[in-house]
């Protein structure tokens, strides 16, 4: 009998083999064994000029951006004041004046 490993997120140890994933029943977390320790490695968040981006940045708007769902652009040189990474194809979350909460990506971004 093999031994799963324990669930990265949550440590559980009621870890399930689910074809080539193993899977948590306790946070219905999913993962690839072997490449657990590549999704523990801290993601790095790049600005346009390639810049490292950390939680609680400021960060401006380097061109205007049009918003889903809003009337209003973006505008190239808005602040962005104290900034969230996050995991995604739109890596920032922030909360921006006139628009309320919002993400972005990065590269549309520059550190000041
Ligand atoms: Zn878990």
């Amino acid at each position: 009998m093999t031994t799963l490993p324990n669930c990265p997120e949550c440590n559980s140890e009621y870890t399930y083999e689910d074809g080539a994933m193993l899977v948590c029943p306790m946070c219905a977390y999913e993962w690839v064994p072997g490449e657990e320790n590549n999704a523990e490695e801290e993601k790095v968040y790049r600005d346009a000029n390639g810049n490292i981006l950390q939680d609680g940045d400021t960060v401006s708007v380097i061109k205007d951006l049009k918003v889903k769902g809003a009337s209003s652009v973006l505008k190239m040189g808005t602040r962005v004041k104290n900034i969230r990474l996050v995991d995604g194809d739109h890596n920032i979350d922030c909360k921006i004046d006139g628009f309320g909460a919002m993400k972005l990506k990065s590269e549309f971004v520059k550190k000041l």
